[in-house]
Parts: C-alpha cells; sequence; structure tokens
C-alpha cells in the first residue's frame, strides 16, 4: 500500500465530540469515520485490522467445528413473539421497521430465534447433532448512551455462535470447548494476560451463571470483583457478597425504641448524621411488585444498593417494578419515603439482606408519614427473620461468603459472553430431535458472543501511547511501514525494498509521499504500524536502513540481511 494514493490522511485535532481514547486516535489515524454516536464506518486501514481481528476469531471458531453462516439483519416478528422477546417491553434495545403494507420487522439484535428457525428444517434425529454454527455480522441496539467510541456502538460488528446438542452433558462439554477456544481468542490477540472468565447472571430462569469473558481496562463500564489468590470472578451482577461486621459498640444494651420526626430526610447519609448514628445503623426498604402480583419488601442496611437480578431469584419472579405510590401507602400506611417493616400489610413478603442481621439499636422508616424509627431491635420490635439473604449490589469491602476473603476490585470490558440456555428458545419454536429409541427430545441450547469491533477499540485504548496506536503485529493493517526521504536514488532503493518485502508476503506500508520526514515519522507512530524501515540518500551510502520497532522507539542501523532478519 502507498500511503501516496491512500485516500485517508492522518490528523493532529482531536476530534471534540468524541471523550473515547480509543475513537480520538482511530479518528485522527484515519481508521474511522463516525456517521453518528455509536455508528463508525470502517476506512481502509480500519477495516483491515477488523479483518484481522474477524480472521483470528474465524480460525479459532472453525477448530472447534465451527460452521459458519450469515443470518440476516431483517427479522420476521413471529419467531421472536414465540419465545416472547419481540415486545419493547421485554426487549427494550430493538430497532423496529415497516414494510409499505405495514408489515412490522426488526432490525437483529441477535440471532437465537433466526438460527433455530434455520436449522428446524436440518435437525429431525439424534444424528444430526450435535451442531456448532456461527456468523460474524453487524448487530444494530438501541443503546441508551453511546459515548465509548467503539466500546460501545449501535451498529457492531459480533461474533454469535450457537451450539445444539442432544443432552445436558453433551452441552456442557461443547461449553467448555468454546470457553477454551474463547482464551485461545483473547491471547492471539494480545489480551490474554488480563482478559479473565468471570461469572455472569444466567438469565431469570435459571440458577446456572453464564460466563463473561473481561479484559481489564480503566475505562471498563463493568466491575469484576476477583477472590484473592484464586481464579474466580464474579461480575458485580452476582458477586455473592457478605457484608462486613458493623464496627461493634462495647456493651451496647437495648435502647428504648422511638419515632423521629425527619420529614423529606432522604438519603442515608444525611439521616444517620440527623439520628447522630453510623450510617451502617440505618436501614434501606424498598417495596416492589413482581410480575405475579406479589408486594415484596427488600430490606438492606443503609450504604448497599438492592441488587434486583439476585432479588428475583429469591422471589422467583421474572420482573420487578417498584411498587407504585397506592401500593406503598396501601401495605405502609405512610407516604412514600417512610417504609420499614414494622408493622407491614400481612400480605407482603419480606425479604431481608444478611447486612441487617447483627445489629442493635438500628433505624428504619416508621411506614408513618415523617417519621423514622430509632433504637429498633430484632426478637423486641421485629420478629427475627426465619432467614436472611444475599440481596445487595456487592460493593467494595464486601467479602466472599464461601471463602472469607474480601474481594479484589477491577475494571473491565466485556470482551465477549457465552450463555447456556437450556432448552428455552428450541423448546419455544417447537424444534426437537427424536433420540435412538424414537423418543422426542428437547435441544440444549448455548449462545456465544465475542464483540469484534468493541474488540478493535479495547485493543486501540490498550495498545496506544501519547504518540499514537501500537497494533500487535497479528492485527496491524501493515507489518512494515516504509519511509523515504530523499530523491531519486532513495526512490528507486525505496521502491525495490518494497516490492521485495511485499514479495515476500510481508505487508509494508509505503510512505512515498513528499512530505518532511518529521511527518512521515509522526504518521507511523499515530498510525502504530509495529516496525518502522527508513531509507535515505545517507543511508545508502552505508549501504543500510534505519530500523525503529513502534514498541520501543529504539532505532538500529542494520544491513539488507541484518533487516530482512529482524522482519521474517
Ligand atoms: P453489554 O453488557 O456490554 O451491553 P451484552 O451483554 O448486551 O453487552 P451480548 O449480547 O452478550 O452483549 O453480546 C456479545 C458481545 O458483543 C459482548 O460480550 C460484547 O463484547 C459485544 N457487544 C455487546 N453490545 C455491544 C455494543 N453495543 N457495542 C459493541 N459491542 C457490543
Ligand atoms: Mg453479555
Amino acid at each position: 500500500m502507498r500511503v501516496s494514493q491512500l485516500f485517508t490522511k492522518t490528523s493532529k485535532t482531536v476530534p471534540s465530540d468524541e471523550v473515547a481514547k480509543n475513537a480520538q486516535l482511530l479518528i485522527r489515524a484515519g481508521f474511522i469515520h463516525k456517521e453518528m454516536a455509536g455508528v463508525y464506518a470502517y476506512l481502509p486501514l480500519g477495516l483491515r485490522v477488523l479483518e484481522n481481528i474477524k480472521k483470528i476469531v474465524r480460525e479459532e471458531m472453525n477448530a472447534i467445528g465451527g460452521q459458519e453462516v450469515m443470518m440476516t439483519t431483517l427479522q420476521p416478528k413471529d419467531i421472536w413473539e414465540k419465545t416472547d422477546r419481540w415486545d419493547d417491553a421485554k426487549v427494550d434495545n430493538w430497532f423496529k421497521t415497516k414494510l409499505t403494507n405495514g408489515t412490522e420487522l426488526g432490525v437483529g439484535l441477535t440471532h437465537e430465534e433466526p438460527v433455530v428457525d434455520a436449522l428446524s428444517a436440518y435437525i429431525n434425529s439424534y444424528k444430526d447433532l450435535p451442531i456448532f454454527t456461527y456468523q460474524i455480522q453487524n448487530k444494530f441496539r438501541n443503546e441508551l448512551r453511546a459515548k465509548s467510541g467503539l466500546l460501545r456502538g449501535r451498529e457492531f460488528v459480533m461474533k454469535d455462535m450457537y451450539s445444539f446438542a442432544r443432552s445436558q452433558e453433551e452441552h456442557d462439554e461443547m461449553y467448555e470447548r468454546a470457553a477454551v477456544a474463547y482464551h485461545k481468542v483473547y491471547r492471539r490477540l494480545g489480551l490474554g494476560d488480563f482478559t479473565y472468565r468471570v461469572k455472569a447472571d444466567g438469565g431469570i430462569f435459571t440458577e446456572r451463571f453464564s460466563d463473561e469473558f473481561q479484559t481489564l481496562s480503566s475505562v471498563g463500564e463493568d466491575t469484576l470483583f476477583h477472590v484473592p489468590d484464586t481464579d474466580e470472578y464474579f461480575n458485580e451482577e452476582v458477586a455473592p457478597a457478605q457484608a462486613p461486621a458493623v464496627t461493634p459498640v462495647p456493651d451496647e444494651s437495648l435502647a428504648e425504641f422511638e419515632e423521629v420526626e425527619a420529614a423529606g430526610v432522604i438519603g442515608v447519609a444525611v439521616l444517620a448524621e440527623l439520628l447522630g448514628i453510623p450510617f451502617e445503623k440505618t436501614t434501606k426498604t424498598m417495596l416492589y411488585t413482581s410480575d405475579t402480583g406479589e408486594t415484596i419488601a427488600a430490606v438492606v442496611r443503609g450504604g448497599y444498593d438492592i441488587n434486583e437480578i439476585k432479588l428475583r431469584k429469591i422471589v422467583g419472579a421474572r420482573k420487578l417494578v417498584l411498587a407504585d405510590e397506592a401500593t406503598v401507602k396501601r401495605v405502609t400506611g405512610a407516604e412514600v419515603g417512610y417504609a420499614g417493616i414494622l408493622n407491614l400489610a400481612a400480605d407482603v413478603r419480606v425479604i431481608v439482606d444478611e447486612s441487617c442481621a447483627n445489629r442493635t439499636n438500628f433505624e428504619m422508616g416508621a411506614n408513618r408519614t415523617n417519621f423514622h424509627a430509632t433504637n429498633v431491635n430484632w426478637g423486641r420490635d421485629l420478629p427475627l427473620p426465619e432467614e436472611f439473604y444475599d440481596i445487595k449490589v456487592a460493593r467494595k469491602g464486601d467479602v466472599h461468603p464461601e471463602s472469607g476473603k474480601t474481594y479484589e476490585l477491577h475494571r473491565a470490558v466485556e470482551v465477549g459472553n457465552i450463555f447456556p440456555l437450556e432448552s428455552k428458545y428450541t423448546d419455544a419454536l417447537g424444534v426437537y430431535y427424536t433420540n435412538e429409541e424414537g423418543k422426542q427430545e428437547s435441544i440444549i441450547m448455548g449462545c456465544y458472543g465475542i464483540g469484534v469491533s468493541r474488540l478493535m477499540g479495547v485493543i486501540a485504548e490498550h495498545f496506544s501511547d501519547d504518540k499514537g496506536l501500537v497494533w500487535p503485529e497479528n492485527i496491524a493493517p501493515a507489518k512494515v511501514y516504509l519511509v523515504r526521504i530523499g530523491g531519486e536514488v532513495a526512490t528507486k532503493h525505496a521502491d525495490e525494498l518494497y516490492d521485495e518485502l511485499m514479495g515476500k508476503g510481508i505487508e509494508v506500508m509505503y510512505d512515498d509521499r513528499d512530505e518532511r520526514p518529521g511527518t512521515k515519522f509522526a504518521d507511523s507512530e499515530l498510525i502504530g504500524i509495529p516496525h518502522r524501515v527508513t531509507v535515505s540518500d545517507r543511508l545508502i551510502e552505508a549501504d543500510s536502513y534505519e530500523y525503529t520497532p513502534r514498541m520501543s522507539g529504539v532505532s538500529e542501523v542494520l544491513t539488507h540481511d541484518q533487516l530482512l532478519g529482524k522482519l521474517n
């Protein structure tokens, strides 16, 4: 590739509408073009990187038996209705459109339904299974916020694979095989040393976890909870958490129950200060209505938030919404803001977090407008719950209950997600197989995503310095950046080297422009090609080349043979 012919140009100006380093660098270096927030086009250099990432992903999916397909972006409504994923209330980030005759269509955001539908034509007997099939395709999601460049797009490239197995055991084996392939992908992309398999939510109907692959990054949206000295990582959404004990007060005898007027006091910090107690002695009670019509009071100690994923699993609900004003008034007898579990209506199901155990003289909403109860005690003012649960969002300082170790927290970006689906989609779409005895059986399914374009963003974030991008060799848009300095003689020599290297299958970006050397060097650094080679009149006289790896930036003068040795 001759730089003189490349239509993209580098820019020194940081785009003012981009806060993410990956987008800033990739735009300045001419790899991508921002169409609108969360929507980027891939220009020649960017497309090369994207294709190099895809190649690695493809090779590893093929290696475990993946058969590549390409599903459609336009999606018919009926198959998604069968699995109850069409309704915007159920899946809130669909883009949808219509045919001129009014028929509604969805714009593909994932592909479980169409893959099952397509395969239904080919799956009859046990002999037709197992199957691994995958695609690499643009996905469309109406993301609420798209501010992190390629990390969160509204249109983005995903690899999505689907497995179909005859039994849970067969599924589990395929699932683990996919996990191994995922580790290989991240290792080949240079992210292996800081990409971890992390337990995450497995969805509404199962106790199982899914597994995310998370790459450590300060710009990550996710928080990982690591059990120190183990390879156990949890996503914040599922991390089992035990609250650190409340700082003990010596010989605390039970004080007299009191109701204190504190109209309009919102937030535990203010309340704790007003009452003159540590905030761990305050209590947060939230009232929810479940899709099964139950009213639930969820109770955590001050400083914690309620984890609706954990709560939903405990109460067996598919959906929880905060109870409306009328319900709050009915069950507490007070205005919103003063809820506790003292004298609640009898039909409310109370779930108390373990952080609320082992406290004396604590605060709680009094279920009386404008009042908070203080010096509340289990067993005296309230029956001690038969069971305490874990319904809180894990926080710094929390303990992993099983090991008793305090979690270490890390920021990370989700670069992949593998998910056991059991037979939810296959059953819903009526796709079964007949076993050896001729009996109809459910098909166990898994899905496996990799954020291909997000990975390009993650790599750009991680492998970069103040001069620009620093691509790992196997995904760089070219291996060598050839800088020509000087006139006719230099041109002849540089042309020859270009032809020679390209002839050997070494991809070269040849800066054959009539620009100042400083400009060429700066561009080679911004674009981030791993090896720079300079040809100049002075070097030709000495029968040598200047060689500079992008990573170290330390130049050496080499003979022709030495140079080829470096580049091979
Ligand atoms: P997130 O929690 O980040 O929104 P997700 O769990 O919804 O992601 P999946 O449906 O599991 O995503 O998609 C598989 C992979 O696709 C993710 O692991 C991630 O790497 C990537 N991905 C998901 N959403 C986006 C997006 N908006 N932009 C870029 N990549 C994405
Ligand atoms: Mg995910």
